[in-house]
Formats: C-alpha cells, sequence, structure tokens
C-alpha cells in the first residue's frame, strides 16, 4: 500500500514517514502543496495524509481540487488546528478522518487501517481468502491458522490483492503501491513476489492474467 503524506514540517515528515515505513507501507513525502497536487495528478496512492498549513497550496484547497477530480482517494488530515469549524471544513471538504496534533502514531496507523478497510467495503479487520488469513493491524499472514512470516513487501502485494478479490489488479497499480519514488524497481521483481506468495500459500491463490495483472479469485460461499 501506498501513502502519500503531505507535510512541510521536516522533523514531523521525516519521522511520519519512516513510522509508517515501519507499518509497512510504501511512502512518499512531498513539502509543499503544488508539488503533491503535481503528484497526484500522475501517480496512484492508497492513502493521503495531509496538512492543513502548506506552503504553495493550502491542505484545503488541495482537497477541494481532488474531490472536484473525483479523485476517491482516502484522506486523513493531520494538523495543529483543532478548532471544531476546521474539523467541519476538513470534513465537509471531502476529508474521510481528521486527527489533531500532537497524536498518537499507533492510533494514526490503526485509522489509516480503518480507512483502507471502508474502501474494501470491509468491516472485519481481518482480510481472508479460503485458509489465507491477512491481519493488518497484526502484520501477520496465517494459513490455516498458522503465521507465515512474509517480507514487507509480498505482505504488501497480497494485502493489496486481497483487498481486490475478484478484480484483476494491473501490473502498473501493483508496482505502484509497492514502491515510493525512493524505490529501484527491477522489472521483473514483480513476478518474483508473486512466485514466492504462491509457493508459501498455495499455487491456486492468485491467478495470473496475462497482458493485465493479476487476481485472487472472487469466493463462490
Ligand atoms: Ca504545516
Amino acid at each position: 500500500m501506498r501513502i502519500l503524506l503531505i507535510e512541510d514540517d521536516p522533523l514531523l515528515g521525516e519521522g511520519l514517514q519512516a513510522s509508517l515505513q515501519l507499518e509497512g507501507y510504501a511512502v512518499d513525502w512531498l513539502q509543499d502543496g503544488e508539488t503533491a497536487w503535481a503528484a497526484l495528478r500522475t501517480d496512484t496512492f492508497d492513502l493521503l495524509v495531509l496538512d492543513l498549513g502548506l506552503p504553495g497550496l493550502p491542505g484545503l484547497e488541495l482537497l477541494q481540487r481532488l474531490r472536484r477530480q473525483e479523485n476517491d482517494v482516502p484522506v486523513l488530515i493531520l494538523t495543529a488546528r483543532d478548532a471544531p469549524a476546521d474539523r467541519v471544513a476538513g470534513l465537509d471538504q471531502g476529508a474521510d478522518d481528521y486527527l489533531v496534533k500532537p497524536f498518537d502514531i499507533d492510533e494514526l496507523a490503526a485509522r489509516l487501517r480503518a480507512l483502507l478497510r471502508r474502501r474494501g467495503g470491509r468491516r472485519s479487520p481481518v482480510l481472508s481468502h479460503g485458509p489465507v488469513e491477512l491481519d493488518p493491524a497484526r502484520h501477520e499472514v496465517r494459513l490455516r491458522g498458522k503465521p507465515v512470516a512474509l517480507p514487507r513487501r509480498e505482505f504488501s502485494l497480497l494485502h493489496l490483492l486481497l483487498e481486490h478479490a475478484g478484480q484483476v489488479v494491473s501490473r502498473s497499480r501493483l508496482q505502484e503501491a509497492l514502491y515510493g519514488w525512493e524505490d529501484d524497481v527491477e522489472s521483473n521483481t514483480l513476478e518474483v513476489y508473486i512466485h514466492h506468495l504462491r509457493r508459501r500459500l498455495g499455487r491456486d491463490l492468485i491467478q495470473t492474467v496475462r497482458g493485465v495483472g493479476y487476481m485472487v479469485p472472487g469466493e463462490s460461499g
């Protein structure tokens, strides 16, 4: 899962990027509104963490533009502005959640998981498919109830495919979710990760859709 973090405070931005990477996300961090707007027009993100007081383009204006373009990426506003009127404005402009600084990193992580759940139309915190279960809060994958250790990117890849079970997820979408701008992408790594996941969790879990991407088949009861 890939997050765009828009935060102009360098210390906070750096700390947040590191913490969210530890949570397993690919995190791109930008410090001003205009650059972020440009990135949002070319790249796909799973979540947006948005400060309001930003140089260039203020956070609220960026949010308005985003929703006007019918970009429905889940947005969490993270700001020092704690007046009820600011919260109301943020939520009414299309934010999905609002957290006031100073905040607890575990609470932020839990709220981001909740946003991903809502986006996927889920209530259960655990994603499951046949004998495979993925628990985002515990960073755990289980096969028939037994934990299977997965490296960060394989976990992330499986998470995205399970969120979209029954739909084909394109190669480019998967690549985008796995890598931030700072990571080098080798063209065949996606295949390698898929191969590893099948070996660990069963050949039939992930189907290749030739020329398009991959899918976890929808469950038929
Ligand atoms: Ca700020």
